[in-house]
């Protein structure tokens, strides 16, 4: 159980970290890796993933319900998630279409729960 988990935590990781390598390259020309303030922004990701307590129940941070972002950075991050998202379905099309059906799946999952309580 604990390591499907941390395969999740994982798998997490990279998808926003190839998000933020797609949004680096074409919004601010770096020609490989990450520039330092994207470098910043995929650690504090990758950080975030780690710490959160949500892991089991949620698909992704964005997504999560607990907002464990800094407002700075959730505001980042978004715009790397709206500038790569379309893009990742023409980069990593498998990668993409899983992650929108689950996306999708977590969005309805969330607003049922909302409305219960
Ligand atoms: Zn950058």
């Amino acid at each position: 159980m604990k390591k499907s988990i941390d395969k999740k935590r994982e798998k997490e990781k990279q998808v926003v970290t190839l998000m933020i390598r797609l949004y680096c390259k074409k919004q601010h020309g770096t020609k490989t890796g990450l520039c330092p303030e994207c470098m910043a922004l995929a650690e504090y990701a990758c950080e975030c993933s780690d710490r959160c307590p949500f892991m089991e129940n949620k698909t992704f941070c964005s997504n999560c319900r607990v907002h464990c972002y800094k407002p700075e950075m959730r505001n980042r991050i978004r715009q790397v998630m709206r500038f790569s998202g379309p893009r990742m379905l023409f980069h990593h099309p498998f990668m993409a279409i899983r992650h929108l059906i689950i996306t999708k799946r977590e969005a309805g999952r969330l607003a049922r729960e909302t409305d219960r309580e």
